[in-house]
């Protein structure tokens, strides 16, 4: 079900978008453990550095596993045959010139009907839909859990930056590039500066994504359809809802997107609440 995409980047400005935002995280996992670290580890000598570079790094290769899957997973309905003549639901779509299937729709940067399209993820080029929301969803939680760690190791640097409401902490805060420029922040203050903003507003980010697309799922719908106030028949209990977008293994696909996990549906006929199992009805 799952095939390849021919090209990975259609134009120039997503592969910056995308080296960007993977060489960011690389930036961040680099930081940690060659500054960070070593700083909590000169400070407290009991700080157990390998427990740490152990799980940080599974967390990165979590993340760069999920952007993989993102990226080479076809969203589209690929080779399948679809109907020549319109069927109950559907829509000929005049870009593509071909009957596109209910919950699809047209994307028109990547240029292709997605099949149940929520939404264009510019970080990666690449479109939500029914075959890769769940490495969408695996790469934000992941980031996610990557900067949680990555704040709570930075914490006691925060609070030595900020702790004070001083003129120059205040612009090392809000405006380091200028604190910098007028000789108030060192070069270190500032870099950390940085580096510690990237990771609170990726948190941040990743937060609001999480809660956002996570509430849809648990409600069988797309950003589309929730926008649209449509799609409530698709709604077939939160446990049937995560198996539709997580696989049969949706229990531990969450931990890694490589486990394998195939999708129950095809993702161009959905089962609905009224032509839903029994036992997804009742969840
Ligand atoms: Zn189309
Ligand atoms: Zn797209």
């Amino acid at each position: 079900m799952e095939g390849k995409s021919k090209k990975l980047f259609r134009r120039g400005n997503e592969r910056i978008i995308f080296c960007v935002f993977t060489g960011i995280m690389l930036a961040v996992y680099l930081f940690e453990f060659f500054i960070i670290i070593p700083k909590i580890e000169a400070s407290d000598p009991s700080f157990n550095r390998n427990i740490h570079v152990f799980f940080g790094t599974i967390i990165l290769i979590n993340v760069y596993l999920s952007v993989w899957k993102f990226l080479v997973t076809d969203a589209t309905s690929g080779s399948r045959v679809l109907p020549s003549a319109l069927e109950n639901g559907w829509r000929y779509c005049w870009r593509c010139e071909a009957n596109s299937p209910p919950r699809s729709h047209h994307c028109f940067i990547c240029d292709k009907c997605i099949l149940m399209r929520d939404h264009h993820c510019h970080l990666v080029s690449r479109c939500v839909g029914h075959a890769t929301m769940r490495y969408f969803i695996s790469m934000i939680f992941n980031m996610w859990i990557a900067l949680i760690y990555a704040n709570v190791l930075n914490f006691d640097f925060v609070h030595e930056v900020y702790h004070s409401f001083t003129a120059k902490s205040l612009l090392t805060m809000f405006v380091p590039w200028l604190a910098w420029l007028l000789g108030i922040t060192e070069s270190e203050t500032f870099f950390m500066a940085i580096m510690m903003s990237i990771c609170l507003l990726g948190f941040m980010y990743c937060t609001v994504m999480l809660v956002w697309h996570g509430r849809n799922i648990a409600r069988g719908r797309t950003n589309h359809e929730m926008n649209k106030s449509i799609g409530f028949n698709y709604d077939l209990g939160v446990a049937e809802n995560l198996r539709q977008v997580f696989g049969e293994n949706w229990k531990y696909a969450w931990i890694s997107p490589i486990i394998p996990s195939s999708l129950p549906g095809d993702g161009i006929n959905f089962p609905q609440r009224m032509s839903a199992p029994q036992e997804a009805k009742g969840i």
